[in-house]
């Protein structure tokens, strides 16, 4: 994988509420304005390119929106219950009950909304478009505090 193009933009990401089971302080609702980062290695093509910019912008945009101004729930995390109920989705941890409007919300298959696993969620469907390339997500939940996932 010879050449690595990098791509960030500040207006691409997603401001969303979300909280970390069973963690001391980070339990709580609270709200981060994340930021996604991409590295994306590879062959250039015949237009001597890893791949177009535009197509990455458009293609962050379009998995970072559904995210943005939500609550993010781990669908997959142990320790939680999630129910929906009519209009409402009712949110049970070890310790708390929250009761949601269901278009706040929006259910992540990740165990928690870690940086980490958010990381790791953005890399599976980039993944899945371009499986050619060897792509390195960073998600920034607050300045100089990221994770990146890569595999
Ligand atoms: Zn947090």
């Amino acid at each position: 994988m010879p050449f690595e193009i990098d791509f960030e933009d500040p207006r691409i990401g997603f401001a969303s509420a979300h909280f970390i089971i069973g963690h001391d302080k980070c339990g709580r609702l609270h709200g981060h304005n994340y930021f996604i980062k991409v590295k994306i290695s590879g062959d250039i093509n015949e237009q001597h390119m890893v791949l177009d910019y535009g197509l990455l912008k458009a293609e962050l945009k379009k998995l970072v929106e559904p995210l943005d101004h939500k609550v993010l729930l781990p669908a997959k995390a142990e320790g939680i219950q999630i129910e929906e109920k009519e209009d409402s989705v009712e949110v049970i941890t070890c310790d708390k009950r929250y009761l949601l409007p269901v278009e706040d919300v929006v259910h992540l298959p990740i165990p928690a909304t870690t940086a980490e696993e958010l990381a790791k969620y953005f890399h599976q469907k980039l993944q899945k478009i371009w499986s050619k390339f060897v792509i390195r997500v960073t998600i920034e939940e607050a300045p100089g505090a990221s994770a990146t996932y890569t595999e």
